[in-house]
């Protein structure tokens, strides 16, 4: 709540205008049956058409302020909540982007998402309902009870008693209401958790048959929200017709105590009655916005909670810049994950020479990606350090490390968009003739050619209309058209063919040798890593073995092992 009144109380001025238009608005609505009584005690009664028309030509211009209050009030409380969630947006997104990957895995991308959109909507909605009512509420009660007063003295005992039940009902509707929708929000968000969860991973489901249990999952999610609801509503159900019952004995209490000495003042009568519903509907809306309170309250809990996820990695108090040239150093390096008892990496150490070929093998599990992702930093190491060219990178400047580290991921990453906007996303200033030579060392000029719209070509979310080779080819193009000193290729020739491989490989060198680029190659394939300069044989977090090929052959027993398991009889020798 404290997030949305700090929000709120950035567009001070915006506010304070909705709130004036308001305020006309609601002296508008309780102008207008003082008139209509003197319509009915004055014009009605002697049958004088023209304070009729007089009267009525006030209540005209009355509507219109009234409306134009109205018209103008919204605009400006719309403004208002729209502003507010768009810089919500914007600041999450930020913070988002500002966060490193060991925040990401904590806050969890997917709920992430809702945050930025449902919840944002919701304080939105919520900004947007109580700038309805917030001065309007208070100001009809006290004006509404003062004009009844003034109009009905004799009967205002009989009114203030039916408004003082009528409100005790409201209140005991607030305050069963109340708990019932925040159930009812919780189970929301319940269902939608499902919902995501079952979205996210819909290939997984279909392929494990699985979907007969996620249905139970998602009807068990939406019954209890269905559940919730009908809790909720059932206490409305309750009470309105209590609370219209209410008023209505009331009126004839009223009508029943009306005598010789209310003659004339009908119309009166009929005022106050106006009034006092417009103080239970002001009362009504009270209710409702409180209920939004509910909802709105959670959701900026969840948004603060990623405003103010403290960065996992500390900025260092004089960044370098340094010219990369792309030596890189492992001294004792260990690792884990947040919240993960095991290390991920044991005292890891070896030394790349820029321009070397590191190749890194090691079953699924082994460490390699983790490896790689302290280069660039994706996260800190835990103890001892990583450095490049001789600087720990936690000195470095973050844009500057990572200026000269490209990454192809183990699972290829490309945007909606045309292939050239992915081939250049990494390097916007890049010429035509560069891209297609990116292309052609990635082996990717080939296929792109054979499409009818080349480079122009579409891609889907994430390259659905690709390949996974395709996708392979296209990603490490793009990180050969950023020209790193460090290119980091994990696991991402794992889909093409031997050969197609090797022609890649055989490209990367090319840009190696000419560059002076240093090479990170993961791979489970012994086929792949084995004419890399030196290789890294990892397994469970330790480094087994750093040598060439035929150091590692003579030297360490598990490399053998891959060797014998994958090539055998060294028919690839
Ligand atoms: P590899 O790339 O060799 O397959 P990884 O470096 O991905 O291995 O994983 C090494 C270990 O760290 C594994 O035990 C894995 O379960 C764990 N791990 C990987 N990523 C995460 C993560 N984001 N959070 C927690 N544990 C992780
Ligand atoms: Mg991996």
């Amino acid at each position: 709540m404290k997030l949305i009144i700090d929000r709120i109380a950035g567009h001070k001025k915006m506010f304070f205008t909705a709130m004036f238009f308001l305020l006309i608005e609601t002296f508008a609505d309780l102008m207008q049956p003082t008139f209509m009584a003197r319509v009915v005690d004055e014009g009605v009664k002697n049958k004088d058409v023209g304070r009729i028309i007089l009267y009525g030509a006030v209540m005209l211009g009355i509507a219109a302020a009234g409306a134009a209050g109205a018209v103008l009030r919204n605009l400006f409380a719309s403004r208002t909540s729209q502003t507010i969630g768009k810089e919500l947006r914007a600041d999450l997104y930020g913070k988002v982007l500002e966060l490193s990957f060991e925040n990401i895995d904590r806050l969890q991308p997917s709920s992430i998402v809702t945050r930025i959109t449902n919840d944002v909507t919701q304080m939105q909605n919520f900004i947007n309902g109580s700038m309805r009512i917030m001065l309007k509420a208070p100001a009809t009660c006290i004006g509404a009870i003062a004009l009844i007063i003034a109009q009905t003295p004799r009967q205002f005992p009989v009114m203030a008693a039916i408004l003082c039940v009528s409100a005790a009902l409201i209140a005991a509707n607030m305050r069963l209401g109340y708990p019932r929708f925040a159930r009812l929000q919780k189970r929301l968000d319940r269902l939608n958790d499902v919902s995501r969860e079952f979205l996210s991973s819909v290939r997984v489901v279909k392929a494990f048959n699985a979907e007969e249990k996620e249905e139970h999952k998602f009807a068990a999610a939406a019954e209890g929200f269905a559940d919730a609801g009908i809790a909720a509503t059932r206490v409305l159900a309750v009470f309105s017709p209590l609370i219209n019952l209410t008023v209505n004995m009331g009126i004839i209490v009223l009508l029943w105590l009306y005598d010789a000495r209310d003659a004339g003042r009908i119309g009166r009568l009929m005022a106050s009655v106006n009034y006092m519903t417009q103080v239970l509907f002001a009362l009504g809306m009270v209710s409702n916005i409180l209920n939004n309170a509910v909802r709105a309250a959670a959701s900026s809990e969840r948004v603060r909670e990623i405003l103010e996820e403290a960065p996992a990695q500390k900025k260092a108090a004089s960044p370098l810049k340094p010219d990369i040239r792309g030596e890189i150093t492992f001294k004792n390096v260990s690792f884990a994950y947040a919240g993960s008892s095991k290390t991920a990496l044991e005292n890891i150490s070896f030394f790349a020479r820029a321009g070397e070929t590191i190749g890194i093998i090691g079953p699924t599990g082994s460490g390699k990606t983790t490896l790689v992702n302290l280069v660039p930093r994706f996260y800190d190491a835990a103890s001892g350090s990583v450095l490049v060219d001789g600087f720990g990178v936690n000195d470095m400047e973050p844009e500057t490390l990572r200026g000269a580290i490209a990454v192809v991921p183990q699972k290829a990453l490309l945007f909606t968009g045309t292939i050239r906007e992915n081939l250049l996303w990494g390097d916007g200033g890049a010429s035509e003739e560069s891209m297609r030579a990116a292309a052609r060392l990635a082996c990717a000029d080939e296929f792109v050619d054979s499409f009818p719209d080349g480079y122009d070509t579409v891609l889907g979310q994430g390259g659905v209309n690709l390949s996974g080779g395709q996708k392979q080819r296209l990603s490490i193009a793009r990180a050969i058209l950023r020209k790193p000193k460090i290119m980091i290729l994990d696991d991402c020739t794992s889909a093409l063919d031997a050969s197609t491989e090797a022609a890649v490989l055989r490209g990367l060198r090319a840009v190696s040798e000419h560059s002076g680029m240093t090479v990170l190659l993961i791979s489970q394939r012994i086929s792949t890593v084995m004419r890399a300069d030196r290789i890294l044989c990892l397994e469970d977090g330790r480094l087994l073995g750093f040598g060439t090929h035929a150091e590692l052959m003579r030297d360490c027993p598990v490399y053998q092992a891959i060797y014998e398991s994958q090539i055998g009889g060294g028919k690839l020798g």
